[in-house]
């Protein structure tokens, strides 16, 4: 490990204490850079206190980068991707798009990830990722067949699908239990034959400008989406290759704006999509995409375009100006959603959309494909609780400068809790709302002054399978080594989130 064990002396330090939000550092005593497994291991059996695990550094809270982490143990240098007997193997180090780049330039496949071409497959796979083929494929633990672990002491295992006892209770924590709650994730395995993506397919990216939207129809807008979805939520449905983002900015930032991705090899596809695009758009005026939520501006796809896949990946996954930012800030907060919006929650959204005292273009609120494949797969047969939603609702705000902080993080937090009203200022499972997802992870919900639906924490995130994540959990890391605020508590522990 000569030179890539770091102290807080090194020109390096500030590079690997800090992710991709700027409100999170750590200062570690120490910065690991591990290659290999057993070097993982000996930064593991060698820690003296607080361990924090980092692969792509994009957690939306402070999990990873916290003033309490001691041992900072990076895999960014872990990033192989390889096939032999029939396994592909992805190290957790990986960012998503080298792994769409290998996997398809290698063997002409994939797994059905996220957008962002930086995030890091250990945060991303552990905590059940997804992305636009997920409606199409599932998502990406669907097809997980093992994991690589290095556990606390130092020990390393490899536990997969047909692993049983206690050892099928650890690889089914990895098919969605979040990230750091059990060991260190070195590889991620996926049998053969994995998802093969779509050749071609067909984008479209539109704008709508605010000038356009009155209540009225930004109900219709936002109505329409919900309302497709709901009709294309089973998994032989027509539209279940077809996924997409709906982006409503913020009025300050002068559009909203919709991408739509369709397997152009589907049957009718131009035919879904066009009706998808006019299922949401209505008689909209729309224009080329300018720029909305995380996306750059995509003149181009103003009408659909057919594109060769990987092509269309790369673009939209680094078409990310907001996210590229170095001095980004941000706050985060989601929800499932099973059935079409409540004209309430429809209401407070074009309410806080509108809110006149806020200015920043990068406030928004996205929802995001679900439903097709992904429900599929019954609810205990990962430790994805959530089947039945259709899409996902995303509460953000992106800024870069720390007096900004203040009047963001109460934006966001205000906005989710008036759409929760009834339930305690969050989406407790129920007809409409289904939880949150635990890659998108928020520490409000552990806090009483935030969630006060007597729903506590765990259950929004995992429902009826934090239980045996908690089993997991008392077996492979009853110490609790592995922690941070949402970590899964051992089974027996008291109630309640960790300490910080
Ligand atoms: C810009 C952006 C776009 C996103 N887009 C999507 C999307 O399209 N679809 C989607 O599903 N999600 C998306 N996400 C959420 C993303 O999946 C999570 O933030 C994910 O946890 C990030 O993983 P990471 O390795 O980059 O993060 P990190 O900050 O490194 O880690 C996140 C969590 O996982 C743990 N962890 C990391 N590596 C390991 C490991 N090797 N072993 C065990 N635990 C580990 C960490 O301790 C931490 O708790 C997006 C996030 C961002 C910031």
């Amino acid at each position: 490990m000569t030179g890539r064990v770091l102290g807080p002396d090194d020109p390096r330090y500030a590079d690997f204490t800090a992710g991709i939000n700027q409100r999170y550092t750590a200062k570690p005593a120490t910065v690991h850079l591990p290659r290999t497994t057993p070097e993982v291991a000996s930064a593991v059996s060698g820690a003296t206190g607080r361990i924090s695990i980092r692969s792509g550094g994009h957690c939306f809270e402070d999990f990873v980068h916290h003033e309490d982490v001691e041992e900072l143990v990076d895999l960014g240098g872990m990033s192989e991707v390889d096939f032999s007997d029939g396994v592909f193997s992805v190290g957790a180090g990986a960012k998503l798009q080298d792994v769409y780049e290998k996997l398809y330039r290698g063997w002409g496949v994939t797994i059905p990830g996220g957008i962002c071409y930086s995030v890091g497959a250990g945060g991303h796979i552990t905590g059940g990722g997804y992305g636009l083929l997920s409606r199409r494929d599932g998502l990406t633990v669907d097809h997980l067949h093992g994991v690589e672990v290095v556990l606390a002491g130092g020990r390393t295992v490899v536990v997969t699908r047909d692993s049983t006892g206690a050892e099928a209770d650890l690889f089914w924590a990895h098919t969605g239990g979040g990230g750091g709650s059990f060991g260190v994730v070195t590889r991620f395995l996926f049998a053969a034959p994995l998802v093969t993506p779509p050749s071609e397919v067909l984008v479209a990216a539109l704008s709508v400008p605010w000038a356009d939207l009155d209540e009225r129809r930004f109900a219709r807008l936002l109505g329409g989406y919900a309302r497709w979805h709901d009709e294309h939520r089973a998994p032989d449905s027509p539209g279940a290759p077809l996924s997409s983002l709906l982006m409503l900015n913020h009025r300050g930032n002068g559009t909203v704006g919709l991408v739509a991705q369709i397997d152009a090899a589907a049957p009718a596809a131009a035919r879904v999509l066009d009706e998808h695009l006019s299922a949401v758009l209505g008689d909209l005026t729309t224009t080329g995409f300018a720029r909305a939520g995380e996306f750059g501006p995509m003149p181009g796809l103003a009408r659909p375009r057919r594109l060769p896949w990987l092509r269309a990946t790369r673009f939209l996954g680094t078409n990310t100006p907001v996210l590229n930012d170095p001095t980004l800030r941000a706050e985060h907060k989601s929800a499932y959603v099973r059935n079409p919006l409540p004209d309430a929650q429809v209401r407070t959204a074009y309410e806080f959309l509108t809110r006149p005292d806020v200015t920043n273009p990068n406030a928004m609120l996205v929802a995001f494909s679900y439903g097709g494949a992904i429900s599929a797969v019954d609810p205990a047969a990962t430790a994805v609780a959530q089947r039945d939603s259709t899409f996902k609702l995303l509460y953000q705000s992106f800024w870069s400068t720390v007096d900004a902080d203040a009047a963001n993080i109460a934006w966001v937090r205000e906005f989710y809790r008036s759409m929760y009203a009834g339930t305690g200022g969050v989406p407790v499972p129920g007809e409409v709302a289904d939880g949150c997802y635990v890659n998108y992870p928020d520490a409000d919900l552990s806090d009483p002054d935030w969630n006060t639906s007597g729903v506590p924490w765990h259950d929004l995130y995992f429902k009826g399978n934090y239980p045996r994540l908690q089993r997991a959990k008392a077996h492979w890391d009853p110490d609790d080594v592995f922690r941070h605020r949402q970590s899964v508590r051992p089974a027996g522990a008291r109630e309640g989130p960790c300490p910080a």
